[in-house]
């Protein structure tokens, strides 16, 4: 994504610097950093195909086109699932800690959908391409894809056209000249979810966009006038697609040296490379931004012992969070929770015995269970056989660690005493 703006110009700075304070702030190893034994984390991607009223105009639904947008998402997962280390070329003498996978796996679901106006982004007047949370040109599509229970909560990637290009090129045949005659160049933008203000003003959970313009003209005009294979375009898209979530994701730009780096603003280089602080950048963000908890399946975790979330001092959480792990508090701890903490379906949340969980107002709960106020109120109808799966009295024995709930804390089907031999 080229800088078109003043305002985008400067995002990539901000953003620096909000991640310089909260690592100076962290002061230590960032507990959302995977290891190689982790399972990536599988994030869903709609990647939504803007066709013309008459269905023309961009892939169509048919095995070939399948196929050239599957290995396209192969690209993308093969980024992430391949690093290069470039550590010592971008940042020669620091001996910085690397790792070779980013942990993460796009899930894709492809929908077409016929929609003139929306196929063609010279209907975009926001000319920076930034999808924003509202006055974007595809809003109302948007809206109604998000809205709609029978597909999967996920990133909406749109793939647009250039309206006019199309009609030269491909239709009437007046011209071949791409490069010269495309109005969005590199179309393509996302948002990058700001943590301390994801609340506000669009409500805890929106939609999140990515838009990827012209890449079937482009496909058309490497086949037909430059003869190229197909694995060029799919290959550069893929690569696109993974820096445009990468911003999704909550990554700024990184610097223009770094040539093959995968956040790199401008266009080119290799895009291989992330330093492990960008990869714990993704995660935590994946726990902290309650947007993009809807697009990871409530049964995932990491799978790995080591993503557990250990607690072997005094700690308070009092931010909300999604973990894709279990959580162990050990003998002689004191864990307080004010917050809501949303556990996988499966996950466990151990108190071992001499330990000590406090539920100040917090909520710990199963990523499909709904809130406890779904629960209160009004008596359900018997036909519903809901039934809370809350622990609302104190728990305590001799065998087990002590969990105390206060300021109307709650705990989902808790298991509380496991002891571990
Ligand atoms: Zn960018």
């Amino acid at each position: 994504m080229k800088g078109l703006n003043f305002l985008k110009d400067l995002r990539p700075f901000i953003w620096t610097l909000i991640l310089l304070i909260t690592e100076a702030l962290s002061g230590q190893t960032n507990p959302y950093l995977p290891d190689i034994s982790y399972t990536p984390l599988k994030v869903r991607v709609n990647l939504i195909i803007l066709q013309r009223e008459d269905g023309s105009g961009n892939f169509q639904d048919n095995p070939a086109d399948h196929t050239f947008i599957e290995n396209m998402i192969r690209v993308t997962n093969e980024v992430f699932a391949n690093l290069v280390n470039r550590n010592e070329e971008y940042y020669p003498g620091q001996n910085l800690p690397f790792l070779s996978n980013a942990k993460i796996e796009i899930v894709p679901n492809i929908i077409f959908r016929k929609y003139g106006f929306g196929w063609n982004n010279r209907n975009d007047t926001n000319h920076s391409g930034v999808p924003y949370l509202s006055g974007w040109y595809l809003d109302y599509l948007d809206l109604q894809i998000y809205g709609d229970s029978a597909l999967p909560k996920a990133i909406n990637l749109y793939f647009s056209n250039d309206g006019q290009l199309h009609e030269e090129m491909v239709v009437l045949g007046t011209t071949t000249d791409y490069d010269k005659r495309i109005f969005f160049k590199q179309h393509a933008a996302s948002e990058i979810p700001v943590l301390n203000s994801r609340v506000q003003p669009y409500g805890r959970f929106h939609s999140m966009r990515c838009h990827i313009g012209n890449v079937w003209l482009k496909l058309w005009w490497k086949r037909n006038v430059l003869h190229e294979p197909d694995w060029t375009m799919e290959y550069e898209v893929g690569k696109s697609i993974a820096h445009e979530l990468g911003h999704l994701f909550g990554l700024g730009h990184t610097s223009e040296n770094h040539l093959h780096s995968l956040m790199r603003t401008s266009f080119g280089g290799l895009r291989d490379y992330m330093t492990t602080q960008e990869i714990a950048r993704v995660h935590q963000t994946f726990g902290l931004y309650p947007s993009l908890w809807q697009f990871v399946e409530g049964d995932f975790t990491y799978g790995s012992a080591t993503a557990d979330w250990v607690v072997s001092t005094e700690e308070t959480w009092n931010t909300s969070r999604r973990l894709y792990a279990n959580i162990l508090v050990k003998s002689g701890a004191v864990l307080t929770i004010t917050s809501e903490i949303l556990m996988p379906n499966s996950g466990a949340l151990v108190v071992e015995q001499g330990a000590t969980l406090i539920l100040d107002g917090g909520i710990v709960r199963r990523f499909d269970t709904p809130a406890p106020d779904a629960f209160e109120g009004e008596q359900l109808e018997e036909t519903q056989h809901m039934k809370s799966p809350y622990l609302i009295d104190a728990r305590d024995s001799d065998q087990a660690g002590t969990v105390i709930l206060k300021g109307n804390g709650k705990i989902d089907g808790a298991i509380i005493g496991l002891i571990k031999d």
